[in-house]
């Protein structure tokens, strides 16, 4: 038994039934590790915020990129259409100096990471990554709240420049995902005639060399890391909050949130001065009683 892991305590990916951590994992745990881990088991709670983001999210990317309209019958087309998508997606970046909707692979130890960025800026020659959070007032959010946004975007930051050093790579990538064994599906192909894709781009292989050199060709990544706050009513910009993280301060995230999947402890529920974030979970009182004896009881 590894040392400090419980004998009931499985690697959390098995006992979740997932194939690879998500970078909105990551952020998830920074709000509620238990949320996050119950959200998995008992079925994610679609609140009208979320729907509201997804539309938002939806209208920019539209604003910013070129659709890629390709329909998907197999995981293979399914792998080579997200590949081909961020493929296109960095060219606009470096037409426009702007583009969204950016995939990234990679690994943290022995697990495999995905994560989609909002948005690639380039600014004074360097790229800046911006995500995007919605809220539902014009008020900038509290640092409690920033702290999950601030652990997602920097896992961004560890798995781009992981890439763009190479550290992550075409190599690593086709031998986790078994890409040299995966064929897209003969109407998938037909799709990638009418786009006037060459023949010799048509296949898995040539796709994720070209995502990882595009990925390379790109530069220097900026230190400045963006959150912007959209109002979700509105869908205007309530206002940026930049900040720059250490390599050692982005190690210590992620090595904490690791601990968790590792099976090295049970999923945490939020602290005593963070229960506020309990009135606004499905799971309150419910699968979670952790801190349903001391809510604050509204007057009848
Ligand atoms: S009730 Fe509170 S502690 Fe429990 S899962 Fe929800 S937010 Fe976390």
């Amino acid at each position: 038994m590894t040392k400090g892991r419980r004998a009931d305590l499985l690697d959390a990916l098995e006992r979740l039934g997932k194939k690879s951590i998500r970078a909105t994992d990551i952020a998830a745990q920074y709000w509620c590790e238990k949320q996050m881990e119950l959200n998995y088991l008992k079925g994610p709670e679609i609140t009208k915020e979320i729907l509201k983001g997804k539309e938002i999210h939806e209208e920019l990317e539209n604003e910013a990129n070129v659709p890629v309209v390709l329909q998907t019958k197999s995981y293979a087309d399914f792998m080579y259409k997200s590949l081909y998508t961020t493929c296109e997606a960095l060219e606009t970046l470096k037409k426009n100096n702007r583009s969204r909707e950016l995939l990234l692979y990679g690994s943290l130890g022995r697990y495999k990471v995905v994560g989609k960025m909002d948005e690639l800026l380039i600014s004074n020659g360097s790229v800046v990554i911006v995500e995007d959070k919605t809220r539902a007032t014009d008020n900038m959010p509290s640092e409690a709240q920033t702290k999950s946004h601030r652990a997602q975007v920097m896992l961004y930051k560890k798995l781009l420049s992981d890439i763009l050093s190479g550290e992550y790579n075409e190599d690593i990538f086709s031998k986790q995902y078994g890409i040299a064994r995966l064929a897209v599906t003969r109407e998938f192909e037909r799709q990638l005639d009418a786009l006037q894709i060459p023949k010799h781009m048509q296949n898995l292989v040539q796709i994720t060399e070209k995502f990882f050199k595009s990925y390379r060709s790109l530069g220097k990544l900026s230190d400045t890391l963006v959150i912007r706050y959209i109002n979700q009513f509105t869908g205007k910009k309530i206002d940026n909050y930049k900040f720059k993280a250490s390599d050692e301060e982005v190690r210590g995230t992620i090595d904490f949130a690791l601990k968790y999947w590792k099976g090295e402890r049970e999923a945490l529920p939020v602290p005593y001065e963070e229960k506020w974030k309990c009135e606004w979970c499905a799971f309150f009182g419910k699968e979670c009683k952790v801190w349903f004896p001391q809510r604050t009881l509204k007057a009848s």
